[in-house]
């Protein structure tokens, strides 16, 4: 794509030809000074959740009470893993709400390793998501049996080659477990080319689609992903700790365990048995007693990704990230800036990561709520900042403001002021 103007009109026109421009108006935004890029982080707020939450919590919490469980509670984590299924590419008795992302990994990852009993190798990438990680570490202490974690490295910081993949796995190989979309770099996996070489070695495949749900437009079964798990509250706006969804390849489904077997996950938990029966299908994936509140945010705020459709919202997502590399070039390449993401769109998802070695005091400048404009991005170790671009509410005019806002920054130096400590949460 090519851009030939680095003056704000040009960002004014995108935004004014933008199909999705309407959707915009669809989230609570409170502040016009401020810029919100770390929708990759957590999603802002719709305001058709923020009244579907009033009613949940006034009318069926409030009113209805445990009566709501039959009207409407009980259905709801696959009510809404079958809207999650149309914006993956799966069956919608595929895909069930659960439990945490890294929760939903541990189930995965332990019934993968039960039904490829005899291999003890686990496959990942130094660019996988931490939590997955020590999630797999755990396993393998807790089961005892020489199970070993492989971590496939990046030649260049960015990006994975998938030779590496291929060389990391063989016969040995029970499990291929990466991130679709990495979380620093934004590097996307060609998903159908690396789930072809875990099965070529007859290896199973689980991604991890947090960062690449709602933005990229995924397709399991024509990819023949075994697994999948992923968060909401990123791209798909569901709310802090909103819950995880997993998915199973329907075929797949008899034949893993479910690893925490709980009466959610039961054939008949009502009958309050003494004895576990696995559920048939998905369902016996679930755990415990759904979190009704934040799986009913979750429910609406996926509306608005099915209504603008995975694959305009693709389409924006490259534009807005193309347009974003365009004036990074051109503005702050100069000022010791460099790109930590790949600059071809098809291994990329929605975030660019820019590096600097000022980077932690340059997004204290840039956060600085004393400021006449505000720039929420996120810093994440040694030097990378995030921008996080959320097709159905960021424009291009934001991105045109913030890369100006950046080469003030360093321009005045006014990043000096600020000092290196750091939050809890960064
Ligand atoms: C955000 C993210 C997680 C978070 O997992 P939680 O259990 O919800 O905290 C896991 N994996 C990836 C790839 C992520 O981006």
């Amino acid at each position: 794509m090519k851009f030939h103007s680095k003056d704000i009109s040009l960002a004014k026109k995108l935004d004014a030809d933008d199909p999705l421009k309407s959707f915009r108006d669809e989230f609570v935004i409170t502040e016009e000074k401020t810029i919100y890029l770390n929708g990759n982080s957590l999603g802002r707020l719709p305001l058709k959740t923020q009244s579907n939450l009033n009613q949940v919590v006034n009318k069926q919490w409030g009113e209805r009470l445990v009566r709501n469980w039959n009207e409407g509670w009980y259905d709801l984590p696959g009510k809404v893993g079958a809207k999650i299924a149309k914006i993956i590419g799966a069956q919608e008795d595929e895909v069930i709400i659960a439990d945490s992302t890294s929760i939903n990994l541990y189930k995965l990852v332990l019934a993968a390793l039960q039904y490829q009993s005899e291999r003890k190798t686990i496959v990942s990438d130094e660019f996988n998501f931490p939590s997955d990680l020590y999630v797999i570490q755990g396993i393998i202490k807790q089961l005892q049996k020489d199970h070993n974690l492989v971590i496939v490295k990046s030649n260049d910081g960015i990006t994975i080659d998938s030779e590496n993949i291929n060389m990391a796995i063989n016969s040995e190989t029970a499990l291929l477990t990466l991130s679709h979309a990495c979380f620093k770099s934004a590097f996307l996996y060609d998903m159908e080319r690396i789930t072809k070489l875990a099965h070529d070695s007859d290896a199973l495949m689980l991604w991890d689609l947090s960062h690449s749900v709602g933005v990229v437009d995924i397709d399991l079964n024509k990819s023949d992903v075994d697994m999948a798990i992923g968060c909401t509250y990123k791209y798909l706006n569901g709310g802090p700790g909103a819950p995880a969804f997993i998915y199973v390849r329907k075929d797949l489904q008899d034949k893993l365990n479910p690893s925490i077997s709980g009466w959610f996950g039961d054939s008949s938990p009502f009958e309050f048995n003494l004895e576990y029966n696995a559920s048939e299908g998905i369902k016996k994936f679930l755990t415990g007693t759904p979190p009704i509140v934040s799986l009913s945010a979750v429910d609406s705020s996926i509306d608005l990704i099915l209504d603008a459709g995975i694959d305009s919202i693709r389409i924006k997502s490259i534009k807005l990230t193309e347009y974003l590399v365009f004036l990074i070039n051109n503005i702050l390449l100069p000022l010791e800036f460099k790109i930590g993401s790949p600059l071809d769109e098809n291994f990329r998802g929605s975030h660019i990561s820019i590096r600097h070695p000022e980077a932690f005091k340059i997004v204290k400048a840039m956060t600085d709520e004393k400021n006449n404009m505000v720039v929420i991005p996120d810093f994440r170790e040694p030097d990378n900042i995030r921008l996080g671009l959320s097709p159905l509410y960021t424009t291009f005019e934001e991105l045109w403001l913030t890369v100006n806002r950046i080469e003030e920054i360093v321009l005045t130096k006014e990043y000096q002021k600020y000092q290196e400590i750091k939050s809890v949460v960064t």
